[in-house]
């Protein structure tokens, strides 16, 4: 596998109503197969998925939890807003939100916004990645795979890495179940997240502060084969099943 990834450059500040796609597909030049990652919280910025705020009132709910992480209880309240299911709420707010996906502080951004404004992870991922894909193939011509992607903590490990929270064009999991090892072991048990794995590339690349890279080009990444059901369901997640105390 030869791989060449290429950082989007010089894109501007995104602010809502602005035509992500056509400023991302202006400033490269797509091949057929590339896959674009692209930062949720520049998708969220172009589409409005934001807040000030000025404009929140907290619940008793969000007093009671800012009493605890001495957070704004405005900012807890936008998180709170965000959220299907709180699975703990100190020392910091764990949630799923609607797309299944569980996050601390719901992916909620303080940063690279303006002053007092919040970012949401996009609310419907799926559909933004398939409407980011259809975007760039219309102005590019190009058959290409996207990724959205926010930087996510993880449990048992310091550190945080990219996390694919919507994605188009490719299954989430490559499904190595029934292959066989080098020894001609039948693999049981092994699915392998690619689109984690590409969104962990590309968020180092984009960086965390100040980069101005919002988005990544992959190329020349072997297609694969497997399926979307990358959050676990019900009673398949151990650990929301224990956080939840609902494990015995
Ligand atoms: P997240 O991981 O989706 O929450 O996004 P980050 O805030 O970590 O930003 C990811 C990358 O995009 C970093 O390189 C930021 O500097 C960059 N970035 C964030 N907002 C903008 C923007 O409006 N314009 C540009 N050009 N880059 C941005
Ligand atoms: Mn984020
Ligand atoms: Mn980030």
């Amino acid at each position: 596998m030869k791989l060449t990834i290429l950082p989007v450059e010089d894109l501007p500040l995104i602010h809502a109503g602005d035509n992500l796609p056509a400023l991302i597909a202006e400033r490269c030049v797509l091949k057929e197969g590339d896959i674009v990652s692209i930062a949720s919280s520049v998708y969220s910025k172009a589409k409005g998925h934001t807040r000030k705020l000025i404009d929140i009132t907290p619940t008793p709910r969000a007093q009671r939890i800012s009493k605890m992480t001495g957070e704004d209880p405005r900012f807890l309240q936008s998180i709170l807003d965000a959220s299907e299911d709180v699975l703990i709420e100190f020392p910091f707010i764990l949630s799923e939100v609607a797309c299944g996906h569980i996050g601390v502080r719901a992916g909620v951004d303080q940063s690279n916004i303006e002053d007092g404004m919040v970012i949401f992870l996009p609310p419907e991922p799926m559909k933004a990645a398939e409407d980011l894909r259809k975007q760039i193939l219309e102005i590019s011509k190009k058959n290409i795979g996207t990724i959205i992607t926010d930087t996510c903590g993880r449990s048992f490990r310091r550190g945080q890495t990219g996390n694919a929270i919507g994605w188009s064009g490719m299954t989430a999991i490559r499904d190595f179940r029934g292959d066989t090892d080098l020894f001609g072991h039948v693999l049981k048990i092994t699915e392998e997240a690619v689109v984690d794995e590409i969104a962990g590339f590309a968020n180092m690349v984009m960086g965390e502060s100040n980069n101005g890279v919002p988005a990544v080009i992959f190329r020349n990444i072997p297609a694969w084969a497997g399926h979307d059901n990358l959050y676990f369901k019900g009673d398949e997640d151990i650990t929301r099943r224990v956080l939840k105390k609902e494990w015995k």
